[in-house]
């Protein structure tokens, strides 16, 4: 033990009391005196309640970044890039938060040039060295804990290792996100299968990153991250990535939620699905689909604040009410009416049919056997007026279609 020390004092110096003290306070025994010393290296930085009692009393700041920039596109298919879906969900959740006096929210990047916010920019150049300092002493402090075996390296996933200047940047936006209190910082991304050849991946739905549990932030984010996933699964499929499963994924490595210790304030970085899947790639869907996860973010994070009154605007949807005309059947893919059949369908409770999940039957917009079971329920449903004797085809024309409008169509 007392090597351990030497070893530890010889390298980061002033921890050498914080481990005397815990000594001494005679809760040295096993896993009690290590977390206590992990907890003396990252420090908690912020608590879920400290973020509640802010709540009623000052406005929440909320950093948006929408994931990569115009010079490191992220993931991309056909002729989609991922950095243009994070903006243009990134602005839409921005909208919600706007008309909501208890946030103060920012995007990081500019909605019409995908640019970083002037006030970013400005800091990046202005604090250049500033921002590499902070980097290299957040690296070396990690280097040492893992070379004397106090955190051990745990990499949740392989990843190309950010280039250089992305991680000069998501390390300045912590530092800044640092220096201006900011409360939450929501990182927006799209998914993709590395090893896909084709333009279509194994893999679908949606998953949320949070800081690993040693570091300051980690508490407070995992309780954030749980309400976001229960209230976004309702909308979107689980990932199905096995390295995903459970739909909260710890993370040691990503600078975006504070890695090595570098950012104060709750992080959570959501992959709201994977790029090549068919809400994002038929673009009359695209957009009603970022509009909804947009509102469904909003929605979790006031569920999330607003606890203690009942379920904040649960089953709400942006994608209705909708007015249908013309008919809708098995083939119809990327259609914004279909997009908003599955959403009534889904209020109806027949959508996804009974024994299948949003992952094997998303809210995609493209009708298949997953929509016409749900609408031949449908029609069973409502057999007096939709079938007039006639065997539930599902198939949405005519009586079918008048039945959605005056159910789901606009008052
Ligand atoms: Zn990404």
């Amino acid at each position: 033990m007392m090597r351990i020390i030497f070893m530890f004092l010889a390298c980061v110096g002033g921890l050498f009391a914080v481990y005397v003290f815990a000594t001494s306070a005679g809760i040295v025994s096993g896993v009690t005196a290590f977390d206590n010393l992990l907890g003396s290296i990252f420090p908690v930085t912020i608590s879920a309640i400290d973020l509640h009692k802010a709540y009623t009393t000052e406005k929440i700041k909320l950093l948006i970044v929408p994931g990569h920039d115009n010079e490191y596109e992220g993931s991309e298919n056909h002729t989609i890039r991922e950095s243009d879906l994070t903006l243009a969900l990134a602005h839409s959740i921005d909208a919600h938060f706007k008309k909501d006096a208890r946030f103060e929210t920012i995007v990081a990047r500019d909605a019409n040039t995908g640019y970083y916010m002037t006030s970013l920019q400005k800091y990046f150049t202005e604090h250049r060295d500033d921002i590499i300092a902070f980097k290299n002493i957040a690296q070396k402090k990690m280097e040492v804990l893992k070379a004397h075996n106090f955190i051990s390296s745990n990499v949740a996933i392989e990843r190309k290792g950010a280039l250089s200047e992305i991680a000069f940047r998501l390390y300045g936006i912590n530092k800044w996100a640092n220096e201006n209190d900011i409360d939450i910082i929501l990182h927006i991304h799209f998914n993709d299968h590395a090893g896909r050849v084709t333009r279509t991946g194994k893999y679908t739905g949606f998953s949320i990153y949070v800081p690993e549990h040693q570091y300051g932030n980690a508490d407070a984010s995992k309780d954030f991250a749980r309400v976001l996933f229960d209230e976004l699964k309702n909308t979107v499929g689980p990932s199905t990535m096995p390295l995903e499963r459970g739909g909260i994924i710890e993370d040691q490595e990503l600078i975006a939620l504070g890695s090595n210790g570098s950012l104060k304030g709750v992080a959570a970085l959501i992959e709201y699905g994977y790029i090549y899947e068919p809400q994002f790639i038929y673009s009359a869907v695209r957009s009603p689909m970022t509009q909804e996860l947009a509102f469904q973010t909003y929605r979790a994070i006031k569920k999330y604040f607003e606890k203690g009154s009942s379920a904040y605007m649960t089953g709400q949807t942006s994608l209705l009410p909708y007015k249908w005309s013309g008919v809708f059947e098995r083939g119809a893919n990327g259609s914004a009416g279909v997009l908003a059949l599955q959403a009534a369908l889904k209020k109806e409770g027949l959508y996804p049919p009974q024994g299948k999940s949003l992952v094997d039957c998303p809210l995609s917009g493209s009708f298949g056997v997953c929509t016409e079971l749900a609408v031949r329920s449908f029609q069973q449903r409502y057999a007096d007026e939709v079938l007039a004797g006639a065997w539930p085809n599902g198939r949405v024309d005519g009586a079918t279609t008048k039945k959605l409008n005056e159910l789901f169509g606009p008052r």
